[in-house]
């Protein structure tokens, strides 16, 4: 395993109540950092994220890969659903805000973004928030530019620096019990999910539902490691990729305190986040994509659910906001 992964920097630090200051300079250090500590114990850890990788070796044994119409429809199905999970609900609904909904349908999404395997909806929020809260600083929890691409890509899951909820952003949706004990028991929507695409395969491959066959259907396990397990990998690098290479690649229409930057490739396999520079722009807004062409399918997704009176408020940025600290307008201007 490359050494960059654990990199920490040795460098002043930026906060917002605190003048530079050196790591290990004393309390200041110890009051704003957490706990910087990468050691084996870490990895172990994270052994079921590391096991799910591993599993998707399996594919290089089964006939034509496992390949079929129904194992590939069901990937790409469940890769949608989930992909919206995190984008329309994790994100943009729990971190960010920015449209709102009832509290049954806020269950029920919040179970929808649980499926993806990405932990609780509160760890997820609350560790987002801090990266717009310190975006490429010292104190954001996956900066590119701070640490490294595999850093912020994936090394920072890996960490025990940020295995804890920082319960002090997060304050206003721990007021909802049925939320908090569902950030507890995240993985039970993700286990329901497997256990589906399981059972789903098993009559696709002709069980007659006789429990004493359940476990030997090998349809079954093909759609489990189509249906669940590589499609959980490929969401989490789409994912990841939004945390590093947004950060990396790509164009910046917006002055911002940060690396964010718009791209198209991005934007089309997380369902319109990779227009990242925009978000930092305007970060409460329920769309990224600012005009017709920075496709979001997201946006379409929850603006559909709001003409059927499922979500309301949706928040957009106005003219100004369109064009402050805009560099294109800039640019027109200026010739
Ligand atoms: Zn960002
Ligand atoms: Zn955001």
């Amino acid at each position: 395993m490359k050494q960059t992964f654990l990199k920490v920097k040795e460098r002043p630090i930026r906060t917002a109540t605190s003048t530079p200051v050196m790591p290990g300079a004393g309390a200041l250090w110890q009051h704003h950092q957490p706990r910087r500590v990468n050691s084996l114990s870490n990895w172990l850890k994270s052994f079921p994220f590391i096991a799910l990788h591993l599993v998707c070796i399996a594919v290089l044994f089964l006939p034509d890969f496992g390949i079929s119409a129904t194992t590939i429809g069901l990937c790409a199905l469940t890769y949608f659903i989930r992909m919206f999970g995190i984008t329309g609900v994790y994100h943009r609904y729990f971190a960010h805000r920015s449209y709102k909904t009832s509290r049954p349908m806020q269950f029920l999404l919040a179970c929808l973004g649980c499926s993806a395997f990405q932990k609780g909806p509160l760890w997820w929020a609350s560790h987002h928030r801090q990266h717009h809260r310190y975006s490429d600083t010292p104190d954001d929890p996956h900066s590119p530019r701070e640490k490294s691409f595999w850093w912020a890509h994936v090394g920072w899951i890996l960490s025990e620096d940020h295995i804890e909820t920082p319960h002090e952003v997060i304050r206003d949706w721990e007021r909802y019990p049925e939320l908090c004990w569902l950030d507890r028991n995240h993985w039970i929507p993700g286990l329901v999910l497997a256990i589906s695409c399981y059972v789903f395969g098993a009559f696709i491959g002709g069980w007659n539902g006789n429990p004493a066959t359940f476990f030997s259907q090998s349809a079954g396990w093909i759609h489990l490691l189509w249906g669940f397990v590589i499609s959980t990998i490929l969401c989490y690098h789409a994912t990841f990729s939004i945390n590093s290479l947004s950060h990396l690649l790509g164009t910046r229409r917006y002055v911002t305190n940060d690396d964010s930057r718009n791209n198209l490739f991005l934007a089309l396999i997380t369902l319109g986040e990779g227009w990242h520079n925009n978000h930092h722009h305007y970060q409460s807004s329920v769309n990224q994509g600012f005009f017709w062409w920075e496709i979001d399918i997201s946006y379409c997704i929850i603006r559909t659910m709001a003409f059927f009176g499922l979500t309301w408020d949706l928040r957009k940025p106005g003219k100004k906001a369109l064009t402050f600290r805009n560099v294109e307008v800039k640019r027109a201007e200026a010739v």
